[in-house]
């Protein structure tokens, strides 16, 4: 499916089985709100992990992303994020030990390294500091800020993270010690310019999930609480795992994600053999591995900064146009959220086959992708939603 920019053959990375794999064994049974309960973490737990995920990190350089077998529609759908962020994020659904976490770690590897402000808490950009940063605009009496080039970041959420952790809080131990009324960052500060990576978003609470919809589409947090006013730049692409057969997520949040994909973990045997293979030249020589993938991770690295340069550029022809929302209607999709986001997607895949337009082939691929978790629940129905897309597509474009 990928087949014009994706040179390799088929790839896959599973499952590293890392702490967000460990933790996840200890969330509780509770059931709420018809979901299990995710056990809160305490904080110092919580900032252990990521300082283990940062060392582990350092040491060893991440899955090369064309070397992942498989899962085409995922990487796609990554992809296409990566070109567009405004897409609106990606989420993934598959039973675990699929690969979900290594394929967005793989991914941001990819992704040609940020240049960020030495010490900006928010990862601006040196070359357009925000002025709604608190840390650029007090620095802005210089120059030109010190800078550095950072790789693009991920933060995981991690299974029960509270709302200050998420948003930042007031920074209790300068309260306490030195009387100081200061705001101590979140995850959201980090993954500015990033990736925000939800393992099992399905068992998150609904405010928490609405509260990241809303900073990811606004691209920026806004916390005004406990006396504290503050307001920074938070644009990053929000990564969602879930596990369908653990816990529902709510049809309003859905219609809020930007692409939905399934992955699967494969059943025939050179598949899996050639997964093994590869995880297993990665395990035993990381360095080797990745060095061995480097040309073909280079070449899709220049054609999602080509595709960046060209997406404004792209065109939609009228009848194009009319086949994704002929495909909306058809499908029942609510409002309009469908149509805008294929066509967005459409043009970040043109962009990335080096297209100057938008056409058929494009709509087709991404459709499923776009749409599956769009659909109104249908009570004469019972295929999946997959199923009902590709019907709607193969009925629109092979008539
Ligand atoms: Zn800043």
């Amino acid at each position: 499916m990928l087949n014009k920019f994706d040179s390799s053959t088929d790839h896959q990375g599973f499952s590293a089985g890392t702490a967000a794999g460990n933790a996840r064994n200890e969330s509780t049974g509770h059931a709420t709100n018809g979901k299990r309960a995710r056990k809160r973490e305490p904080a110092s737990g919580a900032k252990k992990s990521s300082t283990g995920r940062q060392a582990v990190a350092a040491t060893r350089p991440e899955f090369p992303f064309s070397a992942i077998v498989g899962q085409a529609e995922m990487k796609l759908a990554l992809l296409c994020a990566a070109v567009d962020p405004g897409l609106g994020g990606v989420l993934i659904f598959g039973h675990r030990g699929t690969g979900k976490s290594t394929v967005v770690r793989s991914l941001a590897a990819l992704l040609p390294p940020i240049r960020v402000v030495a010490g900006c808490p928010y990862n601006c950009d040196p070359e357009a500091p925000s002025a709604k940063c608190e840390f650029c605009r007090e620095d802005s009496g210089t120059t030109r800020p010190n800078s550095r080039q950072v790789r693009v970041p991920v933060v995981d959420l991690p299974l029960g993270a509270t709302e200050d952790r998420i948003v930042g809080a007031l920074d209790l131990e300068r309260a306490l010690i030195a009387g100081e009324k200061a705001y101590e960052p979140g995850l959201l500060a980090r993954a500015n310019r990033g990736f925000l990576y939800i393992d099992e978003v399905n068992l998150l609470e609904d405010h928490l999930v609405d509260l990241l919809l809303d900073v990811a589409a606004s691209g920026e947090n806004v916390v005004e609480r406990e006396g504290l006013s503050v307001r920074h730049p938070a644009r990053f692409v929000l990564i969602g795992s879930g596990n369908p057969e653990e816990g529902e997520l709510r049809p309003q949040l859905l219609d809020r994600y930007g692409l939905s994909v399934e992955v699967t973990t494969p059943t025939d045997i050179e598949t899996r053999m050639e997964v093994v293979k590869r995880r297993d030249a990665y395990d035993q020589d990381p360095v080797g591995f990745v060095s061995s993938w480097k040309n073909r991770d280079a070449r899709l690295r220049s054609q999602i900064k080509q595709a960046r340069q060209r997406l404004p550029s792209i065109t939609v022809p009228e009848s194009t146009l009319r086949r994704a929302t002929e495909l909306c209607l058809s499908l029942g999709c609510d409002g309009l959220r469908g149509e805008l986001t294929l066509i967005r997607a459409a043009r970040a895949l043109a962009g990335l086959e080096k297209d100057d337009r938008v056409n058929d082939s494009h709509l087709r691929r991404i459709a499923p992708a776009t749409l599956r978790h769009r659909l109104r629940r249908d009570p004469l129905d019972e295929a999946g939603s997959s199923t009902r897309v590709e019907r709607a597509i193969a009925e629109l474009f092979d008539s």
